[in-house]
């Protein structure tokens, strides 16, 4: 079947970071791209199941800074649709929640551009699956809200937490950093002193859980001597007891894989199976797109390796 009519652009979710947790049309979509525009949280490994061709251009935006503004990332965008075929805008989670997917949407229609949206596995749902909890649990909570705790223009205002009231769960993406503030407003709104899980890089090898309440959970983030990467807050009775429950990580496996993309693949993907972080250094392999060199130098560069393997 030939791919003639396959649209120009795929709005894509990387899902939470952990490459086994991407869809099998994101997988296509990524291995068919020309050139890929991705954001901060996407693991360059996954970059890797593109092409030694395609064109890796990073858009990323930090949940605190703007490394590209929005109007920027789709000019861009644009702009790649008239020099490339397949265009892949690669977003963590799901592109769908708090993933500025409107914002792209809309830019692509005004261009007559023939575009599909794939959805990801968002961090709320990859964060519980960790933690062997629902969203939703029968009898407990009916109803889950995903809120932000992060605000256009760093504007103050508060989050909803009508959710709570209910007796609901609450997600809050991107709120890490003004918990202290957040978990006053649940405080002086809830009576109950609800139990709370922070779940920072959730399916991913630095993976970390803290658990507590309302009332306690600010002090223990602050405990912590660094903040481990992005977290998602759970509130609500379903991260009740769970401490004893977060799995620990048995294995913390650094890898890079000297070879050809194609032949490390596998090997790549048992790595992050058995819980580890694994990226294919293929420079000298394969005659690569500038771009991918250039990320490839800088990662292994930074990267403390527990392991350096060759082809299997
Ligand atoms: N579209 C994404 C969310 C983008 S906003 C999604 O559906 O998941 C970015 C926020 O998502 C981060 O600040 C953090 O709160 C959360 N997040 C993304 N990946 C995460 C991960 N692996 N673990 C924990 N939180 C994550």
């Amino acid at each position: 079947m030939s791919l003639t009519n396959a649209p120009q652009v795929y709005l894509v979710g990387a899902g939470p970071g952990n490459p086994l947790l991407l869809s099998k049309k994101a997988e296509r979509c990524i291995q068919r791209a020309d050139v890929i525009l991705y954001d901060q949280l996407v693991n360059p490994f996954i970059l890797q199941l593109s092409s030694p061709q395609t064109e890796w251009i990073h858009v990323g935006k930090t949940p605190y800074t703007t490394y590209m503004r929005q109007d920027e990332i789709n000019a861009l965008m644009i702009e790649k649709t008239k020099t490339h075929q397949t265009v892949v805008r690669l977003k963590g989670g799901d592109p769908a929640i708090f993933g500025r997917l409107a914002d792209e949407v809309d830019i692509l229609k005004a261009h007559h551009i023939s575009f599909e949206v794939v959805p990801g596995i968002t961090a709320a749902s990859a964060a519980m699956s960790q933690l062997h909890r629902g969203l939703t649990e029968r009898g407990v909570a009916r109803n889950i809200t995903f809120t932000t705790g992060h605000f256009k223009d760093n504007e103050e205002s508060s989050i909803d937490i009508t959710t709570l009231k209910n007796g609901g769960t609450l997600a809050i993406y991107m709120g890490v950093k003004r918990l202290p503030k957040l978990m006053q407003e649940v405080q002086n709104e809830v009576e109950d002193d609800l139990p709370v899980a922070v779940i920072f890089n959730a399916t991913c090898v630095n993976q970390q859980v803290i658990a507590g309440h309302v009332s306690t959970i600010t002090d223990k983030i602050a405990a912590l001597p660094e903040r481990p990467g992005p977290g998602i807050t759970i509130v609500g009775h379903v991260v009740r007891d769970i401490l004893e429950e977060v799995p620990v990580l048995s294995q913390v496996d650094y890898v890079c894989i000297k070879g050809k993309r194609s032949n490390c693949m596998e090997q790549a993907m048992d790595i992050y199976e058995a819980g580890g972080w694994a990226i294919i250094d293929d420079r000298e392999a394969l005659t690569l797109h500038p771009t991918q060199v250039e990320l490839l130098d800088v990662l292994i560069e930074k990267t403390s390796f527990t392991h350096v393997l060759g082809e299997a």
